[in-house]
């Protein structure tokens, strides 16, 4: 079975994930990846504001998991999977073939609302999707986009700053504020 947990920033993605993590007792049943990419905590699955924290294998491609799979592996966790490279059957081969339940979590969108790197092909193979909303920074409603108050290059930049929730009402406003016709273009 794979289960993906997606939101935009700051809506506990990983916590929620780390909660399933935590129901599992033999941890000798469970690997958890990263990717190479997010700088922040290398090596390590952080839930934000909380000391807790699990270690991970930072790897590139999703084909590189088969390398650390053996017959005790029951279960299978990958966090910030937006930024994974590769292709998502490696997943479904681990999942159909192996019988091993796969957790995923991930951005939903980048702060110019596309949708984010692998996610759209993650969420087509996931059995179970749980949608993470973090609190509009405006306005307190539920939220579910990111919006990047600033100037970035590119939709790689990975971090926490000049990054907020916004509900879809006050991002909305903000658009219109800003002159900004990324949702008005054809
Ligand atoms: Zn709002």
């Amino acid at each position: 079975m794979i289960t993906t947990f997606t939101g935009p920033m700051h809506s506990s993605k990983s916590e929620t994930m780390i909660k399933y993590y935590n129901k599992i007792y033999n941890k000798d049943s469970i690997l958890v990846f990263k990717p190479k990419v997010d700088t922040r905590d290398e090596g390590i699955i952080r839930s934000k504001g909380s000391s807790k924290y699990i270690d991970a294998i930072c790897i590139k491609e999703l084909e590189e998991i088969v390398n650390y799979v053996n017959e005790d592996i029951t279960n299978i966790f990958i966090d910030e999977i937006q930024f994974m490279k590769g292709s998502v059957k490696t997943l479904l081969k681990l999942s159909i073939m192996d019988d091993i339940d796969i957790y995923c979590a991930g951005l939903n969108m980048t702060s110019e609302q596309e949708p984010f790197g692998l996610m759209p092909q993650i969420l087509a193979i996931s059995d179970k999707i749980i949608n993470t909303y973090s609190s509009c920074n405006v306005c307190g409603r539920k939220a579910i986009y990111t919006y990047y108050d600033g100037n970035k290059e590119s939709e790689v930049l990975v971090g926490d700053e000049g990054y907020m929730s916004l509900c879809r009402r006050c991002l909305r406003r903000i658009l219109i504020r800003n002159g900004d016709n990324r949702l008005s273009k054809e």
